[in-house]
């Protein structure tokens, strides 16, 4: 049983520093914080970061993901900072093989928000600060100690929390997640993925998410505010620090053919190799996973943050519920949370895959995508099901 593994000596129980102790402050720890925040939960928050990461990573969020940020305050002023995609095309080159709108789908949120993780993640933070919330850095969790009625844990620098519950939010190295023994099953794709944020000019709508297929790997090209294009790709051999050029290159050679899409500058460049992991379970006693410390994907289809920040929402009113002595709440929401992880991960790897397919298949694949594309329930149903609606 991966709850009994512990740790640590057993600690006295009878006096608690907080509540809940949330590792790690990102997305799916400041959404926790904030939702615990406003029914008046005792939280700590602490990451072992100096400051919050200011790059942009994950730059999507779903309809989904704003309807159940609303109660938290804080869609509304996402919405005000980001870009409106109202539809998410795959293409190979000049051709749309499929077309998702998302204006029809039954929400006061009918399109794909664009924004960087590092608006999202501060957005997040200034409403738990509102809220009377800190978080504590940097401060890094390096023990973790478990026993009937709470945990503890042993912070960098030699200091101690005592918890009723703990909450591994502190991603895909979780520390948290090993401290418990919780296995992390998976692999790993042999591409690595290029990053960039550019600025472009022609080739590409500024209000559509276009996935462009091609035998060379996958593209992914989406606006951003500002006039600025978030790039994604799939390479083999990736350099550490993509420049202009490169990433000129990926487009001529994967992207629009009929008008060109130049990149007249670049913003920020990384490389970064992807994963496909799911946590064994979400619970080891008074224990819990959320968000990438849950589970890893590629990014096609852009939900990695997103189902971290619904998994911290879920989770959030099953901590109340557990702290009101129901504590198989707890159980639910792993039994609620985890199915939907694995159809995500598969998802995305469905999609990593059509989109890499060797050249002898790609006539087949274009032709059964484009045959599907021509019934309105399949786009439907893929509108909902990248947007979260299906989850609701
Ligand atoms: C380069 C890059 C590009 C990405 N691009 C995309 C994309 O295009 N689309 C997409 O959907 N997703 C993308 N992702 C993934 C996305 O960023 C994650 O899904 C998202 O950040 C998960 O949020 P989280 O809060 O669960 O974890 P994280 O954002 O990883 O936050 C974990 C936090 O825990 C802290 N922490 C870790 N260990 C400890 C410890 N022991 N003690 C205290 N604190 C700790 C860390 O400092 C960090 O702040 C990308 C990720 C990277 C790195």
């Amino acid at each position: 049983m991966p709850h009994a593994a512990i740790s640590h000596p057993r600690i006295p129980t009878d006096s608690f520093d907080t509540d809940v102790l949330i590792v790690g402050a990102g997305p799916s720890g400041l959404t926790l914080a904030t939702a615990l925040a406003t029914k008046e939960i005792r939280t700590v928050v602490i990451d072992r970061l100096t400051e919050g990461a200011n790059t942009s990573r994950a730059a999507v969020v779903h309809a989904r993901t704003l309807e159940v940020l609303e109660p938290l305050g804080v869609s509304r002023r996402l919405v005000g900072l980001g870009l409106q995609a109202h539809r998410f095309t795959i293409r190979d080159r000049d051709r749309v093989l499929m077309p998702i709108g998302f204006d029809r789908l039954p929400t006061v949120y009918p399109y794909t928000l664009m924004v960087s993780q590092a608006v999202t993640e501060q957005v997040l933070l200034q409403r738990f600060v509102e809220l009377g919330g800190t978080v504590l850095r940097p401060r890094a969790l390096v023990q973790l100690a478990q026993d009937d009625a709470g945990a503890t844990v042993t912070l960098d620098d030699g200091s101690r929390l005592r918890a009723r519950f703990v909450v591994g939010a502190d991603g895909m190295h979780s520390t948290v997640r090993d401290a418990v023994q919780i296995g992390f099953s998976g692999g790993s794709y042999g591409e690595s993925f290029v990053l960039a944020d550019v600025r472009l000019a022609g080739g590409v709508p500024s209000d559509e998410v276009i996935l462009y297929f091609s035998p060379a790997g996958m593209v992914v090209v989406a606006p951003l505010p500002g006039g600025v294009h978030r790039i994604v790709a799939t390479v083999d051999d990736a350099p550490d620090q993509p420049n202009a050029a490169y990433v000129q290159a990926l487009l001529d050679e994967r992207g629009p053919k009929r008008a060109r899409a130049t990149v007249n500058e670049l913003l920020w460049g990384s490389r970064f190799r992807v994963h496909h992991r799911l946590a064994d379970v979400y619970r080891a006693g008074r224990v819990l996973l959320a968000g990438d410390a849950a589970h890893v994907h590629s990014p096609a289809g852009g939900q990695g943050m997103n189902v971290g920040i619904l998994d911290a929402a879920r989770l959030s009113e099953a901590l109340i519920e557990a702290l009101a002595g129901n504590m198989p709440a707890l159980d639910a929401y792993g039994a609620e949370r985890r199915p939907v992880a694995r159809q995500v991960v598969a998802l995305a790897d469905r999609l990593t895959r059509l989109a890499t397919v060797r050249p002898a298949l790609r006539g087949l694949r274009n032709l059964v995508l484009s045959t599907l594309a021509r019934l309105p329930r399949f786009r439907n149903q893929l509108a909902w099901r990248l947007s979260g609606l299906v989850y609701r």
